[in-house]
This record gives C-alpha cells, structure tokens and sequence, in this order.
C-alpha cells in the first residue's frame, strides 16, 4: 500500500514573505484601453497572483504591483489584450523570498 503525503499550502502567506520593488514610473505590463470580457477573463483565471479581478458591477481592474513575472498572462494574451509585457528594469519587481 502506497503513503499518500499530503501538504496544504497557504498561497497567500507564501506569497507574503516576497519583496517587491515596484516601479512606479514604468509599468513592466500593459493592457489594452478598454480589454475583451473574454480574454480578461483568461487572466483573471490564470493569474497565480490574482491581480486581474472583475468586482461585483463588472469592473476590470489590473495592478501590476505584486506580479511575480512568471508570464502567464504574456502567454495566454499576449497579441489580444497584453499590449506590453517586459521584465522589469535592474533592481525592480519581484525578490523571491522562502520562509
Ligand atoms: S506575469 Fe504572472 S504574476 Fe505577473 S501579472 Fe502575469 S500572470 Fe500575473
């Protein structure tokens, strides 16, 4: 009989011991002006640091403080509704952190 090892991770709190430098002047993602329902709809989905949301009236919001820069959303949208996507400059964005 095989073990089954089971961990529960809090996403939330992994991602809270990270450091972020965002750079207020230059945003390393941008988005069309008025995006497709659709395709934002991808991001919001995909997104592993849930910085897509749509609120209760429908509004699509995007932050790109936060992004751990995986490029996730570069790859689903990028050409539809990610009009930009680039690393963000030296010493800027995410500094992984583990515990
Ligand atoms: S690069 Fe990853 S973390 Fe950053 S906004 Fe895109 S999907 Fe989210």
């Amino acid at each position: 009989m095989n073990k089954v090892c089971e961990i529960t991770v809090n996403v939330d709190e992994a991602l809270s011991v990270n450091k972020y430098e965002v750079d207020e002047e230059s945003a390393h993602i941008e988005l069309a002006e008025d995006p497709d329902d659709e395709e934002f709809l991808k991001l919001v989905r995909v997104c592993p640091a849930a910085l897509y949301k749509v609120d209760g009236d429908g509004k699509k919001s995007f932050d790109y403080a936060g992004c751990l820069e995986c490029g996730t959303c570069r790859i689903a949208c990028e050409g539809t509704i990610v009009k930009k996507w680039v690393n963000p400059g030296p010493t800027m964005g995410v500094e992984y952190r583990y515990g």
